[in-house]
Order: C-alpha cells, then structure tokens, then sequence
C-alpha cells in the first residue's frame, strides 16, 4: 500500500497532474496488447509520468527504500504482458519522454528518450537519407523504449536484424535510483560485460531506460514487392532458402499459410484460389532500381522451379502497397474468426520452418481448434494464432494443451519460445523448459544483483513466489 506521504513526495518529484490515482484513470494502466485472461489484469495504485532522467532517478529511490513495485510502460503494445503491474504499485510510464536529444550525421547515430514513437525516429532519419530498419508491425504505435526492453524485431529483421542490432548504448536508471551509462558512439567496444546488449530486451526487470543511442545505415534508394502464391508451405520454403542461399537477401520473407490467406479473402473480400497453402511476399532493396529488376525476375524464376502458381511483382509502389496491405490486414481478419486468439511467437531454424508449420496444422486438427500460422519465413519466425471461444471451458483447456505443444514442437527443433515478443507473463511457464535449470538460475543471479528487493517489474519472465 503506497501511504499518503509517499504520494506527496511523488508528486513533489514530478507535479501532481502526473500522479494518476483514480479508479479509471489507474484502469487504463492495468492491461496491454497481449492474449491474456481478464483475471490478469491488474490495476496499479497510482500512475506516475515524469518528464526527465533526474525525476525517474528520484522515484526509483523512494520506490526501493519502500520496497514498492514499478512497472514501466511504454505505449503498452506488448504482447505478453510485460507492462500490466501485476504486484500493483507504480505504473512507471514514460509517455511524457519524447524527445529527439540528438541526431549526429557523421557518426550516423540518433540518441532518443524512450517515448519517441518508432516510425517517428524511422521518419525523422529518413527525412535527412539515413535509415533505422527494426520495423515491428505496431511501429506507429509502440514506443522505442518498449523495443529496446523487448528487443523487438519486425519484418526487415532477415536481411537487417532486430533492434539490438542497432542498440549501441543506453542511459539507465537502476532500482535503487543510480543512473548507469552503458556503451555509446564507438564501435568496437568490448570493455568489460556487455550491459548494453543486458537491457536490451530485459523487459524492465533489470532497470528503467531512459535515454537510448541507436546507430543508423544509408537509406536504399529503391525498392520492390513481388507476391508468390505456392501450392504448398514445402515449395514456398524452398524458394526461399534457394533465394538465400543464391546471395538474394530479401528485406522481408513473410509466409502466410492457407488460413490466414482465406482469413484475409473472407475479411477484404478478395478472391483467391483455395487451393493455395501459401503466400510469400518478398521486399528487396538497394541503390539501383535496375538491379533490383532483374534480382525480381532472378526470384520468379527461382519460384517457378518449386511450382509456383501466381507471380506478381509490383509494378508501381500503389501496386506495392496493395501488396503489403494483405500482410497488414491480416491481424484484424484473423482477430475476426473467434471472440478469442491467443498470438505467438516461436523461432526456429529456418529448415525447420515448413515442418513446424505442418506439426501446427496436426495439433489443429487433433485438438480441433482453427490455428492460422503467418510468420518471418525469411528467419523462421513463426506467429500461430490459436483460434477459440474461452467461455467454454473445454476450448479454453484444448486451446492451453494446444499453445504447450506449439511450444515443445518449436524446442524439440532448437528453437525457442519467442522470436520477438519476450516471455512476460504468458510463456514464463516454460521458461525452464527453454533455458534448463543452470540458465534460469543465471538470469535470476542477475536479477538479484541488480534489483535485489525485487520491485522491478515483479512476476515477468518468470513467477515471483510472494
Ligand atoms: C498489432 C501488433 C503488431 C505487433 N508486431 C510486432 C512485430 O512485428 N515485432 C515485434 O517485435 N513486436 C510486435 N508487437 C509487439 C509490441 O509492439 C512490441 O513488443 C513493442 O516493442 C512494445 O513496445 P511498447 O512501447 O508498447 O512497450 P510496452 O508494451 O509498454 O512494454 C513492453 C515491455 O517493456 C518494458 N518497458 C517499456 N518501456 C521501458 C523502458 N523505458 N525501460 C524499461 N522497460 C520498459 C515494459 O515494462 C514491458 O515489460 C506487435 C504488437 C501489436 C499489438
């Protein structure tokens, strides 16, 4: 329980319009973007927005001398979880720290707050020829704080990597108030640990981030789409491990599977061929529009040796866009199908991609659940949407003995429980599973030393024993 007098002291720290109690407003603070059960939402007691290092500096002290949980927030389009305080306590939100500190042309390095809108910093880059490539699909909405904390990916992820890719230093303000600076602006650095790569996709149990160096690449000057329909998940992989194995490095591969394609004719009502397992659409880029011709027509005919039964290369970026705009619609039509989905986020081995799709068609069809599989082909990220009704008890157990077998098919492959969504609270469950026993308890060690009253974020990545 936060006392009275902890409440002013807040409230001298950061002005009492930016301390939030009331019932409603603390409502809007109490879940995210994830597939979780109500009963999961959890109301903190008071929201706190401060503006600057020096007040989150100030909050984390009284907060650790109280021993009271904080929980960032960034815009809250997590999906597993990570920004519901579940010990209740400080919402810690960081919308009000959304400023451009710097953008240095010559190092190619923009330094940013947390708060800063990802298309925004893609944006201002672009505006002046440089390029921040991590573009997770919720880029207009989540924050840039939330992806360095979840080390978001995105659909350029095959050919530029994820955001740590790009994260070269950070400003953190630890759980007891003390403000670290890790990394910065030269490029080799292996000057003890890396506790830059450590925050990044810590998911706030390790620290508050409060100012982030990102590093930036030339912008390409040309792009192009081209969209493959496959008569089977097999002949779609194959084009595209040939494509890669052929030097062709994509922007994006990203593979949509027979239900999700029907998901999205159904929702835009388009027409499209049932009879098609697969859809691929592939961006390239570089610097010449020629090159990237004939790269188009190199992939067509790579696509054509696996039986490919429709090609279509945007001729136009109107036609480019309406390309993309199956991809993107595809959240929303799949959300259509069933009052409830639960959204994951396996990666595998990129040649495991085609039989951990089928292994997901089997546990559809013995649990006799709709699941639609989309995914980053091009780097065997792979997001099965559970379709069900979970006021019904029986679909709501078949869909948790579905979701455990997903998880052990992508493990018993080598692969792991999330690509680009972090553990939170929805996959802490098989945290052990993933990582052993010797890996939990590192990640605890680390914990430990670091936030050792344990207000960081508590019951994220794994449970916290009250
Ligand atoms: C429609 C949709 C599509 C999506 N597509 C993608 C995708 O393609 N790729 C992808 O990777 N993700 C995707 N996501 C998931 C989500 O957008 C990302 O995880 C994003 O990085 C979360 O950012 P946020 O600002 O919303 O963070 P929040 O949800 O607010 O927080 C996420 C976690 O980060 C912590 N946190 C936030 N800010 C800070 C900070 N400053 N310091 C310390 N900890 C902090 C929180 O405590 C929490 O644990 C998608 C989500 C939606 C709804």
């Amino acid at each position: 329980m936060i006392s009275t007098e902890m409440k002013k002291k807040l409230c001298a720290i950061v002005g009492a319009e930016y301390v939030l109690e009331s019932e409603i407003d603390c409502f809007g603070y109490s879940y995210d973007s994830s597939f979780i059960p109500l009963s999961l939402h959890n109301k903190p007691e008071l929201v706190v927005r401060p503006a600057t290092t020096a007040q989150v500096s100030a909050i984390m002290a009284l907060a650790n001398a109280a021993g009271i949980p904080v929980t960032a927030r960034g815009t809250a389009s997590g999906r597993t979880g990570g920004s519901i305080p579940l010990a209740g306590g400080i919402s810690l939100s960081l919308e009000r720290m959304t400023k451009i500190v710097e953008f240095d042309a010559k190092n190619m390095m923009i330094t940013v707050e947390p708060g800063v809108r990802t298309i925004e910093v893609y944006n201002f880059c672009a505006e002046k020829g440089l390029f921040y490539p991590p573009d997770p699909a919720s880029w207009k909405y989540s924050s840039i704080g939330g992806n360095v904390s979840e080390n978001a990916g995105g659909m350029r992820a095959v050919k530029y990597g994820v955001t740590s890719n790009y994260v070269m230093g950070l400003e953190v303000v630890l759980a007891d108030g003390t403000v670290l600076q890790t990394g910065g602006k030269a490029i080799k650095n292996v000057t003890g640990y890396n506790l830059t790569q450590l925050f990044t996709g810590a998911e706030g149990t390790l620290g508050i981030i409060t100012k982030i160096t990102l590093r930036l690449i030339p912008l390409p000057k040309a792009r192009n789409t081209l969209q493959l329909m496959f008569p089977s998940i097999e002949s779609a992989c194959d084009t595209i491990h040939e494509m890669l194995q052929s030097g062709v490095i994509p922007a994006a591969a990203e593979l949509m599977d027979q239900t999700s394609i029907q998901a999205v004719a159904r929702y835009r009502q388009l027409a499209i061929d049932p009879a098609i397992e697969a859809c691929v659409i592939i961006e390239i880029d570089g610097e010449d529009a020629e090159a990237l011709k004939k790269q188009a027509s190199r992939i067509e005919s790579l696509a054509r040796r696996f039986q490919v039964k429709e090609v279509q290369i945007a001729g136009s970026p109107k036609e480019a866009e309406d390309i993309w705009s199956i991809r993107r619609g595809l959240s929303s039509a799949i959300g259509a199908m069933a009052p409830n989905r639960f959204g994951e986020d396996i990666s595998v081995p990129r040649d495991a991609f085609p039989a951990v799709v089928r292994k997901i068609r089997d546990i559809s069809e013995q649990y006799k659940l709709t699941i639609a599989v989309y995914g980053h082909a091009g780097d065997g990220n792979i997001h099965p949407s559970v379709l069900c009704d979970i006021s019904r008890q029986e679909d709501a157990d078949k869909a948790h003995h579905a979701i455990n077998e997903i998880f052990t098919a992508a493990l018993s492959v080598g692969g792991t429980l999330s690509g680009e969504h972090g553990i939170g609270i929805t996959k802490r469950a098989y945290l052990e599973q993933a990582l052993g026993p010797a890996g939990v308890a590192v990640l605890k060690a680390i914990k430990q030393a670091l936030d050792p009253k344990g207000i960081l974020n508590p019951g994220k990545i794994w449970e916290t024993k009250e």
